[in-house]
Formats: C-alpha cells, sequence, structure tokens
C-alpha cells in the first residue's frame, strides 16, 4: 500500500544500511506522493505503534502538495532550494535538528542530460548548505543524483563533511540508469 514504487528503493537501502530506527527525526525532502515518508513514519515508529520504542518525527517538504499521512507532518508547496523555507521547516521540527536527511528530490527534467544533471547537483548541494542549520553531529544523509560529470564535487563536498560516503545503487532502481544515492553518514558538524 505504498503510495509509490519509490518506496521499495528507501526500503532496500534502509535494510542494507540501517539509516533509520525508532527515536529518529528525519527531513523526508521532494516527499510527494509520500511513499518515502511512510517507509520513514514506519521506521521511526513515528505513529508510537510500538509503544516499547522511542517516538520518532517525520517532516515531508515538496513542490507539489502532499496529502495527509498519519503520522507525518508535510509542509506543501514549499522549494527547498528557497531560503525562506528553511525558516518554515525550523518552525516545524519539535526539536531544533533532525538526524536524519533524506531527499529523493528530481528537479522537472529538461530532456538535456547535462542540465537535467546540473540541477540535480544544485540541489543537492543546497541541501548540504542546509545542514549546517538542521542536521544534528553524526546525522545521515541520503540523496538522490544523476550520474554525470559534476557528480564529483558533490562527493567531495559531502566528504568534507560527513565521515563516511558511499555511493549505492538500488536494484529498486536498476532501470533507471543514470540514477544513484549518496549516502554520507556521520556528519561533522559545526
Ligand atoms: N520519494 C518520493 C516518494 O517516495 O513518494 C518521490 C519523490 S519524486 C521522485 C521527486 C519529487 O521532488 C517530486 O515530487 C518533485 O515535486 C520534488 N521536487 C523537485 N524539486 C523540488 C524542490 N526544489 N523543492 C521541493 N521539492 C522538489
Amino acid at each position: 500500500h505504498y503510495r509509490c514504487r519509490s518506496a521499495f528503493k528507501l526500503l532496500e537501502i534502509d535494510d542494507k544500511f540501517h539509516v533509520l530506527r525508532p527515536g529518529l527525526s528525519v527531513l523526508d525532502c521532494g516527499a510527494a506522493p509520500g511513499a518515502w515518508s511512510q517507509v520513514a513514519v514506519q521506521r521511526v515508529n513515528a505513529l508510537g505503534t510500538d509503544p516499547a520504542a522511542p517516538t520518532g518525527f517525520v517532516l515531508g517538504v515538496d513542490l507539489l502538495r502532499i496529502s495527509p499521512l498519519e503520522g507525518a507532518v508535510f509542509l506543501s508547496e514549499a522549494d527547498i532550494a528557497d531560503p525562506s523555507t528553511l525558516r518554515t521547516i525550523q518552525s516545524l521540527l519539535p526539536a531544533e535538528k533532525v538526524d536524519v536527511i533524506l531527499s529523493d528530490v528530481a528537479p522537472n527534467a529538461t530532456g538535456i542530460k547535462n542540465l537535467d544533471h546540473q540541477k540535480q547537483i544544485n540541489l543537492c548541494l543546497g541541501l548540504l548548505n542546509l545542514s549546517q542549520s538542521i542536521l544534528k553531529p553524526k546525522g545521515t544523509m541520503l540523496c538522490k543524483f544523476w550520474d554525470g560529470h559534476d557528480s564529483w564535487l558533490l562527493q567531495n563536498r559531502l566528504k568534507e563533511q560527513f565521515q563516511d560516503v558511499r555511493t549505492i545503487k538500488p536494484q529498486a532502481s536498476r532501470k533507471d540508469s543514470a540514477e544513484s544515492y549518496y549516502l554520507a553518514r556521520l556528519y561533522k558538524g559545526k
């Protein structure tokens, strides 16, 4: 009953790397239609379904409208690249910072491969900037990127700011050949 097949990519990544666990606070960027948020709500125990485990929190943000989901807070019609979005995000978080930033953000494809690649990398770099204000030290960032000649730039920035950075190509996204994810763990913080 996931809203989108993309859920299986996050499930696959999380089964292997244990990014999400009960009690964690998650920012889900590019969250519409909400499948990743569904996975996150379950895995961080945002609904308190497991009373023995700590209760987490999920905030999803997207340019589009996101239908309500029990256990998640959604900020719809918001551009993650817009500086004013940061303040709104902060006002919706239960604490100052989150443990995990997820980004499955994908800009509208123009069909021009290089341009799409660059837009995508720029969005990820923007998120990395955002991390300074909203990611806890030792936190995790998982972000989608489309491979291309600027990927190294993003990878280098991630490596400067996180102790452990790896590239993941989920089975579930094999068909979309250019799509990969960077999993960056142990944020060095500021
Ligand atoms: N992970 C989602 C799920 O499982 O339901 C699917 C995400 S979809 C592949 C990518 C999303 O990124 C789109 O909904 C799009 O509107 C959003 N997006 C693209 N650019 C954005 C931006 N600048 N700010 C916020 N969301 C953006």
